[in-house]
Formats: structure tokens, sequence, C-alpha cells
């Protein structure tokens, strides 16, 4: 049977199903939470918390770490932390998962959704500065969007799919114009720019653990910092706020966000094996880039000169008219052999939960969003499983 045969559509999937990306656990996980469950430190107080931490801080080259619920709540607690206000502007990249800008609707600021650049598919710093420069002015010591006249007060640069954005001129213009940097480096664990690791490149970062990341915890967070006050400020609001633990005092609205000793044991023995999964997301990543290197009509997602991509989603862009379908229909395709691939996020200045926010741009996140389309690379990937991965997006056509 031809590879074209073998892959045509409605053929029985060979091999059994091949997901886009499943947790790898095959470290002390069982070991650290059990010793969690035989100690009875199950909850949100225990020393795999406090471990948790001092490892992220260590890997991220941060001072502080402060462990949360979800990667979500890290967020919204940096935006707190960062002093931003009901009524405030916040610029975030436009081709990410929701969860930042939702987290900037929390706190009652709005986002202002920068446009990718076409490379890399990350914020692109020439459309920061348009804004800042020709969107921007002063009034009464506040910078203001000239267009929706409300205050502008932070920079949320999400690196995206594992590789880091180009932050260098992106932190150089909210130095300039005295704003705060939060990275969302959810999906950027492990990633490098200019050698240095992401979440360590503005004021304040944010990663997760939820259970697609590169390591999980099933569900988790972390705000990590340099900024001793941010940080205690942080563990603060993360914990009811509490001032006196025994008399119930609390001088502010706190928020029970912290993570569970259980889920931090498995962070720990997750982050043990980080070095080892992001070798093995590399490798899937080379193998793929060599195989569709020579596909007409499929671009593989390329690394920065200046980055260390851990490439963790492993994403190529289809040109429907060259290649003969469009990314959907490949995903239909794929789908048909068993192999799950899925396009990347609507960009959230198209998404009717944030409309009529102020939008920077926006057609190079719209074109990305047409044409990729993320393909399996789970840290357990079988070489096998993988060609056929390759086998089926280099000859179903
Ligand atoms: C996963 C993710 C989050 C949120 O993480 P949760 O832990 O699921 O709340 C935030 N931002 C981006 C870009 C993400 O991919």
């Amino acid at each position: 049977m031809s590879q074209r045969e073998q892959f045509a559509p409605g053929t029985p999937a060979q091999g059994g199903f091949i997901p886009l990306s499943v947790p790898e656990i095959r470290g002390n996980e069982w070991q650290y939470i059990k010793e969690c469950l035989d100690s009875n430190w199950v909850s949100s107080v225990g020393s795999f918390v406090d471990r948790f931490e001092h490892m992220m801080a260590e890997a991220v080259g941060t001072q502080y770490a402060v462990a949360t619920v979800n990667g979500t709540a890290a967020l919204h607690v940096a935006l707190l932390v960062a002093g931003v206000q009901p009524g405030d502007e916040v610029l975030v990249s436009s081709l990410t998962f929701i969860a930042p800008a939702n987290a900037i609707r929390y706190v009652g600021a709005w986002p202002v959704f920068i446009d990718a650049e076409p490379t890399y598919w990350q914020m692109d710093p020439q459309r920061v500065q348009e804004f800042l420069e020709d969107g921007c002015r002063w009034e009464n010591g506040a910078l203001t969007n000239k267009a929706t006249g409300r205050p502008v007060k932070a920079i949320l640069p999400v690196h995206i799919l594992g590789h880091p954005c180009d932050i260098d001129p992106i932190v150089a213009l909210a130095r300039k114009y005295n704003l705060p940097v939060i990275e969302d480096a959810t999906e950027s664990l492990g990633a490098r720019y200019k050698g240095q690791p992401t979440g360590c490149l503005g004021d304040v970062a944010c990663f997760s653990f939820n259970g697609n990341k590169i390591i999980t915890t099933g569900g988790g967070g972390m705000l990590v910092t340099d900024n001793t006050a941010w940080a205690r400020q942080a563990r603060y609001l993360t914990t009811q706020a509490k001032d006196d633990p025994v008399e119930y005092i609390h001088s502010q609205v706190g928020y029970n966000y912290r993570l569970t000793n259980v889920l931090a044991a498995m962070g720990c023995a997750q982050l043990e094996q980080l070095d080892d999964f992001v070798a093995t997301k590399r490798r899937i990543a080379q193998t793929y880039a060599e195989a569709l290197a020579g596909v007409v009509g499929i671009t593989p997602m390329v690394e920065a000169p200046w980055a260390w991509s851990t490439f963790w989603l492993y994403t190529i862009l289809v040109d429907g008219a060259a290649y003969g379908l469009d990314s959907r229909r490949l995903m239909g395709r794929l789908k048909e052999v068993g192999v799950q691939a899925r396009p990347l996020w609507q960009p959230v200045h198209l998404s009717p939960a944030h409309q009529g926010a102020f939008t920077v741009g926006g057609s190079v996140a719209a074109q990305l969003n047409r044409t990729g389309l993320s393909l399996p690379c789970s840290i357990g990937l079988s070489l096998e499983a993988q060609q056929r991965v390759i086998a089926a997006c280099a000859y179903l056509v």
C-alpha cells in the first residue's frame, strides 16, 4: 500500500489515536504525593509548597515565587500588585489563549490588543512602539490612549507556544514610559531569551501548570518577581489577605488562590524533569522541521536567533492554495487517521468576549489563526507515532 493510500480519507487509524499533547508522569510524582498523604499535609500549607516555590525561583532566576491555584489567578494577582486599577488600559498580545485578557478585565481594566509579528508570531514590538508614540499622549501626568481617553498602565507580553517574545525593545519602551512589564510565561517555562529564562525579563511573571503545559500539577500556577513588596503583597492577596491568622483580621479583600501541598508535590517532581522535557520537545520539533521542510504549502515553526524555544506546542502554517487543503481541512483529514491537531486561538481582538477593546493592528494574528495548526508533540510521543503524523501531513493530498 502506498503512503497515499495508507492515509487516504476514511482509512481507520492504525496504531491508535495520537493526542495533541498529554502529560508525562514518570519521575517522583507518586512518591512525593504519597509523602503528603502519609504525613497528612495535604492542604495549602506544607513543605512541598515552599519547595516548589524555591525550585521555581531558582529555575527562573527571580528572588521570589508565590504558588497559586492556576496561571490565570497568578495573572490576576500580578495585575493587582503592579497597581493596575479599574478603568486603566493594559497592552496585551492579541494572539494568545484568552486568559491574560480575561485577567485584565478581572481588575476592571481594559486590554489594548497588540498584533503579532509574522515571523515568530509573538507580540510585535513595533506595534507597541507605534501605539505608545503615536496613539498616546500625556494628560495631567498620565500616559493616555488618545482614542479612548483611558490611562495606559502596564504591558503584558505573552510568550506563546514555548517561544519568547523579542522582549528587549518592549522592556525599553516600558522603561521609557514608566510602565511595569508583566510577562505571561505560562507557555514558556524553560525557554530563554538571549540566554535568560523567560519569567525574569520584566517586573513580574506568571506560569501555569495546567494539564497541557510543559510541566503540570493538574492545575496550578506561580507568580515570580524580584520585587520584595510585590511578592509580599501577592502572598497576602492569595491567602485571603489575612492580617492576623488567629483573630481573623483582614484589612483588604483577598482571594483563596493558594496551591495545595499535594499539587505542589507533583510540581516538584515535574520540575525536576524540566530539562529533560525541554530536550525532548526540541528533538520532536527538529524531526518535524526536517521532515516537513520540503512539503509545499507547509511552513514549520522557526526559532529566532536570540531564542531558545521549548517548542511547547509544535505548530505549522498551512497555505491552503499551495498545499491543497487549508488548515481546518488538514485538521479534519488528520482526525480521520487518528491524529489530533488544533488551530491556533481566535485572536482575542476578534473574540466576542472582548468586543469593543482597543486594537493595534490585528491582521497578522488573524492570518496566523487561519493558517496555524498545532501537531501532536507530547513528551512521550514515540518516533513511530511522529512518523505517522508526518506521513499524514506529507502524503494526504
Ligand atoms: C494556560 C495559559 C494561561 C492560564 O493558565 P491556567 O493555569 O490554565 O489558568 C494563561 N495564559 C496563557 C497564554 C496560557 O496558555
